[in-house]
């Protein structure tokens, strides 16, 4: 280390490709998660490096990272976020979370300029957790619990003797929590309502059922409640995403008329879209995913705007355990924690990322207690699949 304090010295963006492709969402099979995954890899002079992987267009985001530095010193607001990043002390997060935000501004924002910013802060949280050899969630403020219920997070199968099947599947596995989310789910009523029957059926009274409409059907305000009412006597503990996640008047409209809890926020970013998820859509549940809403960084934010607007935080996360341990970081950190989502497909960017994967037990996922993340990214696996 020169100089008495530490630098980071690269900013790399991997973009790494399953072999298998992402099947048939609307298929009896379980999905094989992502089909492109980018890893962020943050180095410094102390040796110490940081990761976190990324879900968005990974060729995009390596492009928004690795661009050059355009502005003239003072006026940044087109620049490579590596440029505006490498030679600072990779401790001061906040300051460099504003410094990217402010130095992107012209293309950024949001959307794949925030998804990027999210990875390097998560990769900066775990080298301050290296650095300071503690966990994340002790960095953010305090451990609430060491382990996390976790929701069996998958898709809609096609029949009710599918759903039956798959339900089944994840009870013996010992998972007490299963979120069903869109595929077939939206183009036949009659359908819909018979999935999420069979399922309640097979889980019985003790389980909980989760289910995640998407928007990718486009519903007026009036149809999503109509949707939450037909399923609502088998008791859903949330109804994910039922609306255009840029409608809030409309999730405003569906939280205020049905009693089943209403979710979203898996779209949404920073801290100030966030307010407006709470302020003006009144929704009862937030879903940040940590690589798409700002990093560690505005995930603590919105955990304290949920608790002072009296809201819950799910955190949305379906990719690498990565991902998932970022989420179990900041679920140990909130007080009303209530689930993690655990991705079940068994794809190699979901399953190989780390050298000790994360595992279910009776329900619950421990809260990984090493420093940083506390996971060690397997590199042979990033090496087998990068392709940039
Ligand atoms: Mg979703």
């Amino acid at each position: 280390m020169q100089s008495g304090r530490m630098k980071i010295t690269n900013v790399e963006v991997l973009v790494l490709k399953s072999p298998g492709l992402y099947n048939n969402p609307e298929g009896s099979e379980e999905p094989l998660g992502p089909t492109y995954m980018g890893i962020v890899r943050v180095s410094t002079d102390a040796g110490i490096t940081g990761y976190s992987d990324m879900e968005t267009a990974a060729s995009v985001a390596k492009a928004a990272v690795e661009a050059p530095r355009w502005s003239e010193p003072g006026v940044e607001a087109f620049d490579g976020l590596a440029s505006l990043i490498v030679g600072e002390n990779p401790l001061e997060v906040e300051r460099l979370w504003y410094k990217m935000y402010r130095g992107s501004i012209y293309y950024g924002r949001r959307g794949v300029a925030i998804q990027a910013i999210s990875a390097i802060d998560i990769a900066l949280w775990d080298i301050m957790g290296k650095f300071y050899q503690q966990p994340i969630h002790i960095l953010l403020g305090g451990k609430w619990r060491d382990k996390v219920r976790a929701y069996a997070s998958t898709l809609f199968r096609p029949t009710p003797e599918a759903m039956r099947e798959a339900t089944k599947k994840y009870l013996d596995q010992g998972f007490t929590a299963i979120k069903f989310g869109w595929g077939v789910f939206g183009k036949d009523p009659n359908l819909d309502v018979r999935l999420v029957e069979a399922a309640r059926q097979q889980m019985g009274s003790q389980n909980d059922l989760l289910v995640d409409t998407g928007w990718f059907i486009e519903r007026t305000p009036k149809q999503a409640i109509q949707v939450v009412r037909s399923i609502e006597s088998f008791r859903p503990f949330f109804v994910e995403e039922i609306l255009h996640p840029e409608d809030y008047d409309g999730y405003r409209q569906v939280a205020e008329s049905v009693d089943t809890l209403i979710a979203c926020g898996e779209q949404e970013a920073t801290e100030w879209g966030f307010r407006q998820l709470i302020e003006q859509g009144k929704v009862d549940i937030l879903q940040p995913d940590l690589t798409r809403c700002g990093g560690f960084t505005i995930a603590r934010k919105i955990v304290h705007m949920a608790e002072l607007a009296n809201v819950l935080v799910i955190p949305h996360s379906w990719s690498s355990d990565l991902l998932t341990a970022a989420s179990l970081h900041l679920n140990a950190f909130q007080r009303r924690a209530v689930f993690v989502e655990f991705n079940t497909s068994q794809g190699p960017l979901s399953r190989a990322m780390v050298k000790t994967p994360l595992q279910m037990t009776d329900g619950y996922v421990p809260v990984p207690c090493g420093p940083g993340l506390g996971l060690e990214v397997n590199e042979e696996t990033l090496e087998k699949y990068r392709i940039a």
